[in-house]
């Protein structure tokens, strides 16, 4: 049977272990409100998000501002602020949001900015549109007071020079590359609505002009108030050619747990793609019910949530070792 690491954080910081049979936020449990966000870092973003959700407020504004937390912190060498460049030393962002109405908004191949995730809201909110990309993006961020900065630390600028000299590309490598480390956070708020958001600085030393899933709805990010929501992290390119996240959503209407469904959001990379064992996805997904489901390629995919007692770190099961 797999086994799931559970990590508490606060005061009485603990570790213990559950079955996967035994998994707290199993299918149907009704909890709400309710957040949960991808990696470790989500256990900070969760934090700021069940602030919100604790006081009645509207998911929509916790995960906007929860993942503003992983924006900020230079720690997170794949999300906004100390987020790695591309080759050629840019930081360059993708982000998305979604509401319980079904409303979108994203920005894609943005600079400068600490947080795209606000911008993608205000192009939500502010335009008649969904996306805005690259220099229209930087000028819409601008006429909505957002200020630019420069997102490169010197850790990650130090890193980037240290990767030039061999200039070696993968979007990913199974030995624990630690390149792909997105957020993504989906959360049900006391009126029972759900929201999602996914911001990213993308692959380490992507090509210039590369952009992954993370600012596409339906596949990193999908909400459906009627059904569920989905997120993604990993090779965003596997992710955008099997609309994963529309996918797990839909699998979830027709009546798959959300575990079943990012499941099979897996199989379907696996089926495709005979170079899966080079590939990594994780998938999470969060039923309207309450119901929480990850699952991933390979083994490491881990996954924070946060249901007002308790905010977990729980290791996604994966394919590799079904
Ligand atoms: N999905 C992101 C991308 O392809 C990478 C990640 O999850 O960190 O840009």
């Amino acid at each position: 049977m797999t086994t799931r690491r559970q990590f508490l954080i606060g005061a009485a910081a603990s570790v213990a272990t559950l079955s996967s049979g035994s998994h707290a936020f199993s299918q149907g449990n009704g909890r709400r409100p309710l957040v949960i966000s991808t990696w470790s870092h989500g256990l900070a973003s969760n934090q700021k998000a069940w602030d919100i959700l604790e006081q009645g407020g509207r998911a929509l504004d916790a995960v906007e501002q929860g993942v503003q937390v992983a924006e900020a912190d230079p720690e997170v060498s794949s999300v906004g602020y100390g987020g790695r460049p591309d080759r050629e030393g840019h930081v360059t962002l993708d982000s998305c949001i979604m509401d319980e109405k079904g409303n979108a908004g994203s920005v894609a191949f943005l600079q400068n900015f600490k947080h795209p995730i606000a911008v993608a809201r205000k192009v939500m909110e502010e335009t008649p549109h969904v996306m805005i990309v690259g220099q229209g993006a930087r000028q819409f961020a601008l006429s909505q007071g957002f200020r630019e900065e420069d997102l490169l630390t010197e850790e990650s600028r130090k890193e980037w020079q240290h990767w030039l000299k061999t200039a070696e590309y993968s979007p990913w490598k199974p030995a624990n590359d630690p390149n792909h480390d997105t957020i993504s956070m989906l959360a049900v708020d006391q009126a029972g609505d759900l929201s999602g958001s996914c911001t990213t600085s993308g692959l380490a030393y992507k090509m210039h002009g590369r952009v992954g899933d993370s600012p596409i709805i339906g596949a990193a990010l999908f909400v459906d108030n009627d059904v569920g929501a989905a997120c993604a992290t990993g090779v965003g390119e596997e992710v955008m050619k099997t609309v994963g996240s529309f996918l797990i959503v839909e699998l979830m209407r027709q009546g798959m747990s959300a575990k079943e469904a990012c499941r099979e959001g897996v199989l379907r990379i696996v089926k495709k793609n005979p170079d899966w064992k080079n590939t990594q996805v994780g998938y999470l997904a969060l039923g309207r019910n309450g119901d929480v489901g990850a699952y991933a390629i390979h083994p490491g995919f881990q996954y924070a949530v946060h249901d007002g007692q308790q905010n977990l770190l729980l290791d996604a099961d994966n394919y590799l070792e079904e």
